[in-house]
């Protein structure tokens, strides 16, 4: 049984240790994959005060440091349930391990939405890829394409044109959904052809990626290329923790302190209800969340209640 658990270790969920770690407290945070979160797809960090051009790997690697440094401890686990409603919260990993707590701060951002289209699942490793960064090294002077609409599909076709000898943009849409500056990079880029109003029916291959169908204009047709780059953006994810209240979009609904529905229970980060979704407001959330979960664990042992306003 913990005082407090953070699921999460992203830029919120770190720093929520760091703040909790710092007031004496002996936190555990719970990772499915790897820590730093979507910092580690990020290729050039620039508005991050402090660093005028980082990596997210190396920011992830530095915030991660100072946890370390404060003998968080840390453990691999994907929580899939939970039961939150009573005193003691409970957290539930894919492989059946039941973590125990007083307190809860959720800080899971954001799952990558995925293409559905026959041969994705197939495929995955295999050529293809959700994140330009982490892999378009794999993919050094080869044809691939991009597939999604927005700022971050078009900084990945345009990163991923350094190293690859082509990159077809596949857009479903009639245009391109960014700003002026980045729709003049990408048309003045030779490297890169944008194929608009185009749906994307069969990723094929043997044992890698070899073709993609895609149709337009009521034809269909095969691009020969070995890596499928998709870009479709990312969404809440909400199914482990069922009993939080989210809005229609599966954001988890929370007051400006993180509090939510269920006392001893908050959220940080990109998982939450709110305006901006940066690396900035993630820590941000993740210092309130922890400071109010010290506070909540002060007044569980006086016995005392929080008051609150959702
Ligand atoms: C391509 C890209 C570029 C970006 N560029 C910038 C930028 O330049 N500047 C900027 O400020 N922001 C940028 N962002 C946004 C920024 O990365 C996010 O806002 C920030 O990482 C959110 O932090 P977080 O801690 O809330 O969530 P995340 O970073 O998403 O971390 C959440 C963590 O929770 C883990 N997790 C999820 N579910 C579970 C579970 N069930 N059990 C256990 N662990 C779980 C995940 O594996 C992950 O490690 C970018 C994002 C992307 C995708």
């Amino acid at each position: 049984m913990r005082e407090v658990i953070i699921v999460g270790a992203g830029p919120a969920g770190m720093t929520s240790a760091i703040y909790l770690a710092r007031a004496g407290f002996h936190p555990l945070i719970l990772e499915k994959e790897f820590y730093g979160g979507k910092m580690n797809y990020t290729n050039k960090i620039k508005n991050y005060p402090g660093f005028d051009d980082i990596s997210g790997v190396d920011l992830s690697e530095k915030m991660f440091g100072c946890v370390k440094g404060l003998n968080v401890e840390f453990e691999y686990a994907n929580i899939i349930d939970s039961r939150l409603s009573e005193n003691i919260k409970v957290l539930v990993s894919s492989n059946q391990k039941e973590y125990k707590a007083n307190c809860v701060i959720i800080s899971t951002g954001l799952k990558t939405r995925y293409l559905k289209c026959k041969g994705e699942d197939e495929f995955k490793g295999r050529g293809v890829s959700y994140c330009a960064t982490c892999d378009g090294f794999f993919f050094k002077n080869l044809d691939v394409c991009v597939i999604g609409n927005g700022s971050v599909a078009i900084e990945e076709a345009i990163y991923l044109s350094s190293i690859c000898s082509k990159v077809f943009l596949i857009i479903k849409d009639k245009f391109i959904n960014a700003d002026d500056n980045a729709i003049q990079m990408v048309s003045e880029n030779d490297k890169i052809e944008v194929m608009l109003n185009t749906s994307v029916k069969e990723i094929k291959g043997n044992d890698k990626v070899e073709s993609l169908v895609v149709k337009s204009s009521d034809k269909e047709f095969e691009l020969n290329l070995r890596g499928v780059f998709i870009s479709l953006g990312s969404e809440p994810e909400g199914s482990a923790f069922s009993e939080l209240k989210s809005n229609e979009f599966g954001y988890f609904e929370s007051n400006e302190l993180c509090e939510t529905n269920i006392d001893g229970v908050f959220v940080a980060g990109d998982c939450r209800n709110k305006f901006l979704r940066q690396i900035v407001t993630a820590t941000s959330d993740g210092a309130i969340a922890a400071s109010r979960a010290v506070k909540y664990i002060k007044m569980l042992s006086k016995k005392c209640v929080m008051s609150k306003s959702l």
